[in-house]
Formats: C-alpha cells, sequence, structure tokens
C-alpha cells in the first residue's frame, strides 16, 4: 500500500505552522480514539497513521527532510515505523500523551486497551515504553558506536521489591474475586447461558489487596530513578531507524513486566559527504586546468582522506566509484561505494589578460566540444552509474 502523504492525513497545507500541525494532530487523535471506536480497525488504522505523520511533522528535522526526499527521507521502510504498523498504540500514548492532556487520562489506564475484544485474558501489567533519541555522526554510522545515555525511568522499588506493600504481611486475598484475579459472570440469553469473565475491578487482577503500602513507593511498587544505560548500536543504522531493547524500559506497577526502551537514530548531517542509503556522495569542484591536464586530489572518507587520481580530460559530470568506501549494510555484508561527483568550475569572473588567454584558446579545435556518444545520452551516464 502507497503511503498517504503526511500533510494529507493532517489536513494542514505544507507551511502550516507548529501550532496548527499540533492542533490538526489533536483533531484528528480525538476523532479516531481507541475510546471511541472500540474494536475499529479502520479507526486504529487512521489514528497510528496520525501519530506517524504527527512523529515526522512535529520534529523540525524530520520534517524538512520529508519535505526534501519524501517517506524516504524519514525513514522509509526501513523504519521502526515503516508502513505504520511498527508504532503500538503504546508508543504512541507514551510519545504523545501530551496532547491527550487529562481528557483521556494518563496512559497508564491503557494497559487495558484492547481488552474489550478479549476480555477473559489476564491483565498483565506491562511498564510503558521508553523512546529516546540518539544523535550520530556518520563516523558512528559506519563503525557503529556504543552510546551511554542517562534516562529517567520507572524502577522496581528496593525498598518492597516491588510489591508496593510495607512488608510481606501488608497483604489480604481480594474478597471480591477469592484471589482468582478474575470475576465469572453467568447470564441468561435466548441461547442459553452465557458466561463472561473480566478483570477483577476490585484488584485489577491482582488476587490480591495492599493492607498497607510500602512508604517508599506509597504502594505502587516503582519508582522513578535516573539510570545510565549502555546502548550497542549496530554499524550501518539510518534515519529514523528504531532499536528495540526488550525489558529496559519502564517497570510495571506492582510486579508486571518492564516494557522496552525504543532507541531512535537520529543522523547528524556531515560537512561533506552526503549519504544516499548505503552510499556516500562526494562532491569534488576541479578547476578547468586540472580537469583537461589530469591531476590527483585529497577527497575526504569516513575512514579519513584518501588522494584519487583524475584522468585528463575529465569532463564535468563523471562520477568516480570507490568500492567498498560506503557505509555497510546493517542487516548484512554488503558495504556502499563512495561516489564521487566531479563538478569542473567555470571561472565566474575573469581578469582581462585570462579573457584574453581564453579567447586565444577558443579557437584552438580541442577547445570545440565533442561529446562522444555515451557523453551525449544523459540516459547512458545514468545507467553507467548503477
Ligand atoms: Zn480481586
Ligand atoms: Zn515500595
Amino acid at each position: 500500500m502507497a503511503k498517504r502523504d503526511y500533510y494529507e492525513i493532517l489536513g494542514v497545507s505544507k507551511n502550516a505552522s507548529k501550532e496548527e500541525i499540533k492542533k490538526a494532530y489533536r483533531k484528528q487523535a480525538l476523532k479516531y480514539h481507541p475510546d471511541k471506536n472500540q474494536g475499529d480497525k479502520t479507526a486504529e488504522g487512521k489514528f497510528k497513521e496520525a501519530a506517524e505523520a504527527y512523529e515526522v511533522l512535529s520534529d523540525e528535522n524530520k520534517r524538512q527532510r520529508y519535505d526534501q526526499f519524501g517517506h524516504a527521507g524519514v525513514g522509509g521502510a526501513s523504519s521502526g515505523f515503516g508502513g505504520g504498523g511498527g508504532m503500538t498504540m503504546d508508543d504512541i500514548f507514551s510519545s504523545f500523551g501530551d496532547i491527550f492532556g487529562g481528557h483521556f487520562g494518563g496512559f497508564s489506564n491503557f494497559g487495558g486497551f484492547g481488552g474489550g475484544s478479549r476480555p477473559s485474558r489476564q491483565r498483565v501489567n506491562k511498564g510503558s515504553n521508553l523512546r529516546v533519541r540518539v544523535k550520530l555522526t556518520l563516523q558512528e554510522v559506519a563503525k557503529g558506536v556504543e552510546k551511554k545515555i542517562k534516562v529517567k525511568k520507572y524502577k522496581e522499588c528496593s525498598a518492597c521489591d516491588g510489591t508496593g506493600a510495607a512488608d510481606t504481611h501488608s497483604f489480604s486475598t481480594c474478597s471480591t474475586c477469592n484471589g482468582r484475579g478474575q470475576v465469572t459472570r453467568v447470564s441468561n440469553t435466548f441461547l442459553g447461558q452465557m458466561q463472561t469473565t473480566s478483570v477483577c475491578p476490585q484488584c485489577n487482577g491482582e488476587g490480591k489487596i495492599i493492607t498497607k503500602k510500602c512508604t517508599h513507593c506509597y504502594g505502587e511498587g516503582i519508582v522513578k530513578e535516573e539510570e545510565i544505560i549502555s546502548i550497542k548500536i549496530p554499524a550501518g543504522v539510518a534515519e529514523g531507524m528504531q532499536l528495540s531493547l526488550n525489558g529496559k524500559g519502564n517497570a510495571a506497577r506492582r510486579g508486571g513486566i518492564n516494557g522496552d526502551l525504543l532507541v531512535i537514530i537520529e543522523e547528524l548531517p556531515h560537512d561533506e559527504l552526503v549519504r544516499d542509503e548505503n552510499n556516500l556522495i562526494y562532491n569534488l569542484f576541479v578547476s578547468v586546468p586540472d580537469a583537461a591536464l589530469g591531476t590527483a586530489v585529497e577527497i575526504p572518507t569516513v575512514d579519513g582522506k584518501v588522494k584519487i587520481k583524475i584522468d585528463s580530460g575529465t569532463q564535468s559530470g563523471k562520477i568516480l566509484r570507490l568500492r567498498g568506501k560506503g557505509l555497510p549494510d546493517v542487516n548484512g555484508y554488503h558495504k556502499g561505494d563512495l561516489l564521487v561527483n566531479i563538478n569542473v568550475w567555470i571561472p565566474k569572473t575573469l581578469s582581462r589578460e585570462e579573457a584574453k588567454l581564453l579567447e586565444k584558446l577558443n579557437t584552438s579545435p580541442n577547445f570545440k566540444p565533442q561529446p562522444n556518444k555515451s557523453e551525449k545520452n544523459i540516459f547512458h551516464k545514468m545507467r553507467d552509474m548503477f
């Protein structure tokens, strides 16, 4: 399925202000909110689509890349959000929860989202996912890197081992469900007796009630703390990619499972090299005499400078390919190339003598353009490139 234009999704113009984008997103999000469209897959799709559009357009950097390169510029298929399916509801609420304000309550209430369609499943508390952005230089992308980042996250309370209770005796069995965590209701319908099972509302499925709360975490079983997390980032990652570290996100209330840590990659632009997937492009300018006579020049690569030879008679637009001097593929063994795009520099101002010299040279038959067949045909040139 072709991806829709992000501006179109939010119904804003290309030069919409940040505030307009936020407003438009809020409108869409409220319209397609899962609370209002229970079990409606189309609405859920639209809700995710709007979140994806907002995720890009609300970020100045990403918006710029999107404007310039379209979906490909913000990760395209390689992005964690590729196809809109990679972003879970949990991600959306933990990223853009502020958009919803108090309207729908905190996102911790959404642990039960989707419960409508699976009423009999025992509720398992899961901590929310934590999202961090990591900015990488091109060199770091080329080699891979280990980054240490400081995050503030919910961790299990050490005073009560995450139980939320003051001590091991501070529990009583839930009287509503007798400790089962579920309640079963039998109702008579014209099809006969129907039995529905749902999470116990009294104990939230835990089966027990805390009689005396832990004073450190006030019964939540989790406390917010700073942690330094070390993240190994493989070589070849790209802007918008998302690495998921299972269980490194927020701890859940009272003994659930941890959320994930989602690491979103941002690329810092390089001064001289431009990335095109695994290839790198360098725009080299050479003088008219150098292009005509031939020369050797130093060019930058991700491994430092290398010297390359420019043959005599090199035309503007020629592309030299340095094999394997690009970026490694994040999934494989392939390495991209460095493409050196040659531009012959034509002087923009001339002294009187220079002009005279050129006029004299211009009378020589060698200075008359004599492109060969492939130089004449731009399509040949482009085909040679790939
Ligand atoms: Zn109960
Ligand atoms: Zn505690």
